[in-house]
């Protein structure tokens, strides 16, 4: 079954607000099996309304707005598509009380345009709003479907997926189920390479999503049971894995720090950091995790080369022959670390995170990375080019993170250079 999506605000059409709605619904209709083939924004106007829901209703399925549910005289969705899907609105005594009882309960008195919302189809029915006065609504001619939700996210994701998902579920004849599996080390497109035979398949789907330092695959299947589904699901999954080995390191919304935590934990090892151009962001990413005081001994933020000397005891003739980034005081930094802290596995970070200090030997976006255990050290050397501040140091921190999971459970050290602690 296809779908469509229409946003109605005049605010959206002026680039006040972005339309995140939009986006939030086509990825929900695609989990739930809809091929998406319209978005569209219109403002809040009656006539260009009526065009736009007359055309759409014509080429789609389902048809899913969001905005002008309110009280006020430009909130005209509902009467629109009322008109269009041919279902007169009839005044609804339960839903005048609910929203009265909204207004109660904040200890305000109900303005008069309000009783519209308690307008209701007569044939459709009627979507509560747990978090607002604007009950949606879904309107039926024959095997058309409309479905109205409120503007505000915080209403309209909560009805969408108490109120709409149940009714979609119905829609849909199969079952689909998804499996995500989380990709580092492999670029997307050094990935469609090595994986892209397998996104051609039509039930199950395999498609690549680039994330920040991380690609996700998305394994989605199609069938009579959710049973069926998964089997499915996990036949493609053990071919991904065959071509890509330990490079998934999880799967759904695991995140490599929760992944690197739960590997540490899990090893009784412990971790420790000192972070030059990184500023904390590896230390922060750990600690974010709930149980990391298990794994996580310390973070130096050690930015001035005087602080790496002092804290960390990286020599000074190293910081001058090498300078402050370079393998060699990465490696002293993570040495440094590990004599402060004790810990089992520990890290140094040192780059040039830009957009100034880059030189032609050393450009911005040259990190440094280096981990130790109790007999190795490695060191990797990471190169980003054109990359803006944040991107090289969320980049940095991600790579620390997966060598720190590579040392934890003894896997290859992939483009490391290797020494003896
Ligand atoms: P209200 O009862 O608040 O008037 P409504 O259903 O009439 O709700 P709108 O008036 O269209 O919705 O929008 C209200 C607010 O909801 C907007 O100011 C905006 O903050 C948010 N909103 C509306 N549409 C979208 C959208 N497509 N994406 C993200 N936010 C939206
Ligand atoms: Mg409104």
């Amino acid at each position: 079954m296809n779908a469509e999506i229409i946003a109605v605000g005049t605010e959206l059409l002026l680039g006040d607000i972005l339309n995140t709605n939009a986006q939030y619904l086509s990825q929900k209709l695609a989990e739930l099996g809809f091929t998406v083939h319209f978005q569209s924004v219109v403002g809040d106007n009656p006539q260009r309304l009526e065009q736009l829901a007359t055309q759409a209703k014509q080429r789609s399925d389902i048809v899913i707005y969001s905005g002008g549910l309110g009280p006020t005289a430009d909130d005209l969705t509902k009467e629109t598509v009322a008109k269009v899907y041919g279902d007169p609105l009839q005044f609804d005594q339960q839903q005048f009380e609910r929203i009265r009882g909204f207004f109660h309960a904040c200890s305000r008195n109900m303005p008069e345009n309000n009783r519209k919302q308690a307008m209701v189809p007569a044939f459709g029915e009627t979507l509560d709003n747990a978090n607002g006065t604007a009950p949606g609504a879904l309107f039926r001619d024959g095997e058309k479907i409309a479905i109205l939700l409120p503007g505000p996210p915080k209403e309209m994701i909560p009805m969408f997926e108490q109120q709409a998902i149940p009714r979609l579920q119905k829609l849909q004849k199969a079952v689909l189920v998804s499996r995500v599996l989380r990709v580092y080390g492999v670029g997307e497109s050094a990935l469609e390479d090595m994986v892209g035979h397998l996104l051609e398949g039509e039930n199950p789907t395999a498609a690549l999503y680039a994330k920040p330092a991380e690609v996700i695959i998305r394994i989605t299947a199609k069938a009579a049971t959710s049973q069926q589904a998964e089997e499915m699901c996990g036949k493609t999954a053990q071919q991904f894995y065959d071509i890509l080995g330990d490079c998934i390191y999880a799967e759904a919304d695991q995140t490599l720090q929760q992944t690197v935590v739960q590997v540490l934990a899990e090893k009784g090892l412990k971790v420790s950091t000192a972070e030059s151009c990184t500023g904390g962001l590896l230390s922060q990413r750990i600690t974010a995790v709930p149980g990391s005081s298990q794994v996580f001994e310390c973070g130096v933020c050690s930015y001035a080369n005087t602080i790496k000397e002092k804290l960390l005891g990286v020599p000074a003739d190293v910081l001058e022959q090498y300078g402050a980034v370079s393998p060699q005081t990465a490696i002293a930094m993570a040495r440094g670390s590990k004599a402060l802290s004790g810990a089992d596995i520990a890290v140094g970070i040192t780059g040039i995170a830009g957009p100034d200090g880059g030189t032609p030997e050393k450009p911005v976006g040259l990190v440094y990375i280096s981990v130790a255990n109790g007999e190795t050290i490695w060191v990797y050397k990471l190169l980003l080019a054109h990359r803006n501040r944040e991107t090289v140091r969320f980049a940095a921190s991600q790579k620390a993170l997966d060598m720190v999971r590579r040392v934890a459970l003894g896997l290859e050290m992939k483009d490391c250079q290797c020494f003896e602690m």
